[in-house]
Parts: structure tokens; sequence; C-alpha cells
């Protein structure tokens, strides 16, 4: 139905469309058109003003997110080719007062951080979610939004683990691990959509 397409690929204009064509040029997984659409939904309903993302890449998202809010983000990004690249992109948005880049692995830099934060976007090295769920859930306030991204891993994680590549096995039994603490975790109410590449969304009790 071409109301449901545009919905899912009406996207963004100006610069930040300028940014996630070269973000797509260059393979940098950013979110897609359908995370994006939803995410605006999320940010209009929640109206975060603190919002922690792990994995900045080149602040695609982070950017992304303060358009769409009056948010101010902490992003976290390990990858030190993207980090140059990240500054620059905050430069270029003059959103340096607006979006906090730290440094360095989340698993690191999570314990150290205080929050907290109405939403957290987990959008990094999926095999790591498990490692970073106990800080994420600390550091959501009450009622306070989880998302997570890349979750479905093209349908794979809806197969059988002898379906999966011998080489993508790890991340397959950390992310079913991942999603089976979220879904049983009697603190939060979790749901699982098959949008972009699946993500989960999650609120504290
Ligand atoms: N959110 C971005 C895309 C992020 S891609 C956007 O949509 O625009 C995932 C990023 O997470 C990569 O740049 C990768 O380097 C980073 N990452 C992966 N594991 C990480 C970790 N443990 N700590 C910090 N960053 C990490
Ligand atoms: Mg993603």
């Amino acid at each position: 139905m071409k109301i449901f397409q545009d919905a899912f690929e009406e996207g963004v204009s100006g610069d930040l469309a300028a940014l996630e064509k070269r973000c797509r040029a260059e393979d940098v997984p950013v979110i897609r058109r359908p995370t994006q659409s939803l995410l605006r939904v999320i940010l209009a309903a929640r109206r975060p003003t603190a919002v922690l993302e792990i994995g900045t890449a080149i602040g695609f998202s982070s950017v992304f997110m303060c358009t769409y809010s009056d948010a101010s983000v902490t992003t976290i990004e390990n990858y030190a080719k993207r980090i140059p690249e990240a500054r620059r992109t905050i430069a270029a948005f003059h959103m340096e007062d607006r979006i906090h880049l730290l440094e360095g692995d989340a698993q690191k830099i999570l314990p150290s951080l205080t929050g907290p934060y109405d939403m957290i976007f987990m959008d990094a090295a999926k095999g790591q979610y498990p490692v970073f769920y106990k800080d994420v859930k600390r550091l959501l306030v009450p009622h306070g939004i989880l998302v997570t991204d890349n979750i479905l891993q093209e349908g794979e994680i809806l197969d059988s683990r002898y379906m999966v590549e011998r080489r993508n096995r790890t991340i397959h039994r950390r992310m079913r691990e991942y999603l089976h603490m979220l879904m049983s975790d009697e603190d939060m109410v979790t749901t699982i959509l098959p949008v972009g590449d699946g993500l989960s969304l999650s609120v504290k009790k």
C-alpha cells in the first residue's frame, strides 16, 4: 500500500540526507528508513531530555535524534577511525553542546556513567549486548525506554543454530541470550518488532 510505503520511506532532507547518503556510500551501518520512522514516533511520544546511545559510527543517528527532539545525546564510539569523523559531523551540525561523544569501549565506559537517561539507543557490537545490559538497565529512569537495533540479524535469529554459519554462531547465541534476558526480565516490558533489521522496545516498569 502506497501510504504504508510512504511512512517507511519518507526520509530526512537537507544536510541530514546528504550525511545519510555518505554513510551508505561508505558502508557505515546507519539506521534504516523504517527505523528512523519509528524512532521519530518514539521521540515524539517520550520527549526525552537525556538520551544515551551506544554506537555513534559517524554521528548520523545522534544528529537525527537531536533533530527530532530537544534531548541531549551522550554517545559512545570505540572505532578510532570513526571518532574524528563523528566529531566533524557534530561540528558541522553545530550540535557540540547537545551531543557528547565519549571515546572508548562501551563495556568500560558504561559502569562509570551515572545518567540517568530517559531513552537509551543500543546500536553497537551485537555480541556485547548481554554485557551492556546490567548498566543500561541501571542507567534508565523508571518508565524510560530502551531501543535495541539489529536484533533480527537479517532474519537469522529465527533460524536454528545449525542453519547459521559457524562464524556467526557466537553472535547468534549471544543475541538470543540478550533477547531472552529482556523478555524474561520482570522489571521491563518488552516487544520485538521486525522493523528495519529488527529492533526491541523495552520500558522499565
Ligand atoms: N548508530 C549509528 C550506527 C552505529 S554502527 C547510526 O545509526 O548512525 C555501530 C557502531 O558501534 C560502530 O561504529 C562500532 O565501531 C561501534 N561499536 C561497536 N562495539 C562498540 C563498543 N563496545 N563500544 C563502543 N562502540 C562500539
Ligand atoms: Mg543499527
